[in-house]
């Protein structure tokens, strides 16, 4: 710059010389003044052109480098900072475009799962343990499916945007094989165990299909289907995968009505306890009753509870609803004879509160019900949260004289090791065993094996879902010593269970049956 200013200070004192030279008519001199003003010219253009570039590379630089901050804050507005996969709002604002430009003509499936017990992982391994493992997946999900995008949604909640080809196994979504199976393989990616900090991490997946074009033609449809299965999936316990249906919304809108109508059920005490005979398979005698919620609407009829107790679990209100139920079979259990028993399920959710025993110790004290004729139905699935604090809750409850009973046995995925770490007073076979036992000669050695591993261990076993003779009398020769099924009866209301009861001689409690010698 400064030989650029001094070259034309040079060149326009030379030009002022060369005019006054011309004016005094000095020509011998002015040619030499003339030569230095072009030198001065030629030295000032280069000097200025050398400037000029220089200036050139200078823009060029900031240029660049302003460019290089917009595209990191770009990378920043949409990727996750952890995984570095792309986010939610990259999802919303840049993927449609991209996603219609790279798979538009041939279609794409969306898988959207999200991880089954994520949170024990941060208990094991704290939550730097839980960020490794979030890295170790998308690192997973890059070599899983050549032509997919795969994004973060949330903590453990991740989607996959994958091109119907053939390197991607799935030519065509439109057939569900291949669609499942790319669930399934997705599934069995995420069990394989991580390596975190030295131990061995297993987490399990539900994952919610949904395509295009089969299930809707914008992304933006597309996802929100795949959300909506994988909801419907995690309803269905870990590690299941749901493909989209049109019926899925109108499940939604059914469940949304229930939802609205639970609270004021709930509030007024329209749920109420039906009993379900409890039954000793050798005498045929009615040894028990489980309660059973029952919720008859004007509008829907009977609602199944399982609906309806998931809706309370994820609204906050089984607390209220269990402690209403519980009340209510305590003070109808004070009506039966002495030495028939309640059983009461306890919902998974409520194994996690820390007042659950003195809840039900207080509704004891009110009610008058001894605890030794309560007992406890816990499903396995319950247990697997957080087996301390269920440990803690079952050693309290035994404590106090209520039995515990395992329910639902073999259809969790860790049956054995709920019985060496927690201690039971009974075992339900799952109806799922009990169903086509007589012909199935698998069911049969698994419940023959349940009955002696529950003998070994000091405890009794009862068979649910016994529908016919042919069961009952399969179930005897195993050595169960009691069941529960239509064949014994359904869940009835109270005035009807006093009567199976034949409560006029109260110290003679009904026979259901008699069973054949
Ligand atoms: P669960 O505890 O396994 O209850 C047994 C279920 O099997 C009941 O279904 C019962 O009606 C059904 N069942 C009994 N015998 C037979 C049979 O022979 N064949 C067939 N096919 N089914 C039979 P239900 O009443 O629909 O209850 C379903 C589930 O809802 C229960 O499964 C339990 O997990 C939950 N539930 C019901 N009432 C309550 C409650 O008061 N509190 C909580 N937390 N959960 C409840
Ligand atoms: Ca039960
Ligand atoms: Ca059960």
């Amino acid at each position: 710059m400064a030989v650029f200013v001094v070259c034309v200070a040079l060149v326009a004192t030379q030009a002022a010389g060369a005019l006054k030279l011309l004016q005094d008519g000095r020509h011998s001199q002015l040619h030499s003044s003339i030569d230095s003003l072009i030198i001065g010219a030629l030295i000032a253009g280069c000097a200025g052109y050398a400037f000029g570039f220089r200036k050139f590379l200078d823009l060029k630089h900031e240029q660049g480098r302003r460019t290089l901050a917009e595209s990191k804050a770009d990378w920043i507005t949409y990727h996750d900072f952890l995984t570095r996969l792309p986010n939610r709002r990259f999802l919303e604002e840049k993927a449609p475009d991209i996603v219609e430009r790279t798979f538009g003509e041939a279609g794409y499936g969306v898988l959207a799962f999200d991880l089954d017990g994520f949170k024990k992982v941060n208990e094991t391994v704290g939550p730097d343990g839980g960020d490794m493992l979030l890295i170790d997946i998308s690192k997973r999900l890059a070599g899983f499916l050549p032509e997919s995008i795969a994004l973060r949604l949330g903590s453990d909640e991740f989607l996959l945007i994958a091109g119907c080809t053939a390197s991607n196994r799935c030519e065509n979504c439109s057939d569900p094989q291949q669609a499942l199976k790319l669930a399934e393989d997705l599934i069995n990616l995420l069990n394989t165990p991580f390596d975190i900090k030295g131990s061995q991490i297993s987490v399990g997946a539900c994952v919610g299909l949904s395509s295009c074009p089969e299930h809707g033609l914008r992304l933006k449809d597309v996802v929100k289907q795949a959300i909506l299965a994988l909801s419907v999936a995690k309803r269905q316990g870990r590690n299941s995968y749901v493909e989209f249906q049109p019926e899925i919304n109108e499940d939604l809108a059914r469940r949304t009505r229930i939802e609205r109508r639970l609270r004021n059920a709930v509030a007024n005490g329209d749920i109420v306890p039906y009993y379900q005979p409890l039954i000793d398979l050798k005498t045929g005698e009615i040894i028990g009753f489980e309660a059973l919620a029952r919720w008859n609407t004007p509008e829907d009829g009977f609602i199944s509870p399982e609906l309806f107790i998931g809706i309370a679990e994820n609204t906050g209100l089984i607390s209220d609803l269990s402690e209403h139920l519980l009340r209510r079979a305590c003070k109808d259990a004070m009506d039966w004879p002495k030495q028939v028993h309640l059983a009461f399920n306890v919902s998974p959710r409520m194994l996690e509160d820390r007042y659950l025993g003195l809840k039900i110790f207080k509704i004891l004290g009110e009610t008058g019900l001894s605890p030794h004729r309560l007992e406890i139905e816990i499903t396995e699935s319950a247990l697997v949260r957080d087996t301390d604090l269920a440990a803690a809750m079952i050693q309290d409850l035994r404590g106090a004289g209520i039995r515990v009973v395992l329910d639902d046995f073999g259809t969790g995925y860790s049956s054995l090791a709920q019985l060496s770490a927690l201690t039971f007073d009974k075992i339900k076979i799952d109806r799922i065993f009990v169903s086509g036992l007589e012909q199935d000669e698998k069911k049969s050695k698994i419940v023959r094996t349940t009955v002696a591993l529950a003998s070994g261990l000091g405890i009794s076993t009862t068979a649910e879902g016994i529908e016919q003779e042919s069961q009952l009398d399969f179930l005897n020769q195993l050595g169960c010593s009691f069941g529960q099924g239509y064949l014994f009866g359904k869940a009835v209301p109270q005035d009807q269970a006093l009567a199976l009861l034949g409560t006029d001689s109260a110290s003679a409690p009904g026979l259901i049956r008699r069973v054949p010698a």
